[in-house]
C-alpha cells in the first residue's frame, strides 16, 4: 500500500507498461530539469516489467494515487500519473508485499481478517510496510536499480503515513 503520489501527465490507453509511450510522457512533461533522471527511471520500469512477468505478476497503471499489491488476481496496481521515478519506487515497494505474502502465508491467512481494526493488526501491518520497502530496495540491488536520497525521502514519506495510520486505527479498539 502506498498513498499520495505526485502529479504528472497521463497518455491514454497506458494500462499496460509500453516504453515507447513512457518516453513521450517524460519528453512532454513540465519537469524538464528532470527529464534524464525520469528517461533513466523508463529504463528501470522496462526491468521491473520483465521481472514481474518472468514471476507472472502483471502491472496495471491506472488513475489511482501510489499503488497496491491484489494478491488475488496477482497484479501490481499502480499511479498512472505518478513520475516514473515514484512508479518505479511503488512497484519495488509492492513487489515487497508480495515477497512478504510468500513469506508469511501460514500466519497472516488465517489471523488477519479477524483482527483487523485491532491495534495487534495495525501494528503487524506496520511491520508488513517496513519489510516491503526493505524486500523493494534487495530487489532493486539484485536489478542493479541504484536508490538514493530520493528513494530514501519517499520511503520515510510513506512509513510517516502508515503510522498515523496504525496509531488512529488503534486508539478506542481494545485488542483481545
Ligand atoms: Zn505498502
Amino acid at each position: 500500500m502506498i498513498l499520495g503520489s505526485t502529479w504528472y501527465p497521463i497518455l491514454t490507453g497506458m494500462s499496460r507498461f509500453d516504453r515507447e509511450k513512457w518516453i513521450e510522457r517524460v519528453e512532454n512533461s513540465c519537469y524538464v530539469s528532470r527529464r534524464t533522471r525520469d528517461l533513466r527511471a523508463v529504463d528501470h520500469l522496462t526491468v521491473l516489467v520483465a521481472w514481474c512477468q518472468a514471476r507472472n505478476i502483471e502491472i496495471d497503471f491506472r488513475r489511482m494515487t501510489g499503488g497496491e499489491w491484489d494478491p488475488e488476481s496477482r497484479f501490481i496496481l499502480c499511479s498512472s500519473s505518478a513520475r516514473p521515478e515514484k512508479q518505479v519506487y511503488t512497484i519495488l515497494h509492492e513487489i515487497g508485499h508480495w515477497m512478504y505474502e510468500t513469506r508469511h502465508a501460514a500466519r497472516s491467512q488465517a489471523t488477519t481478517e479477524a483482527r483487523k481494526g485491532s491495534v495487534r493488526y495495525a501494528v503487524d501491518h506496520l511491520g508488513e510496510e517496513y519489510e516491503a520497502w526493505n524486500n523493494g530496495a534487495r530487489v532493486a540491488a539484485q536489478l542493479s536499480i541504484p536508490l538514493d536520497e530520493s528513494w530514501e525521502c519517499y520511503r520515510i514519506e510513506c512509513l510517516a503515513t502508515y503510522i498515523d495510520w496504525a496509531s488512529s486505527r488503534g486508539k478506542g479498539y481494545d485488542d483481545d
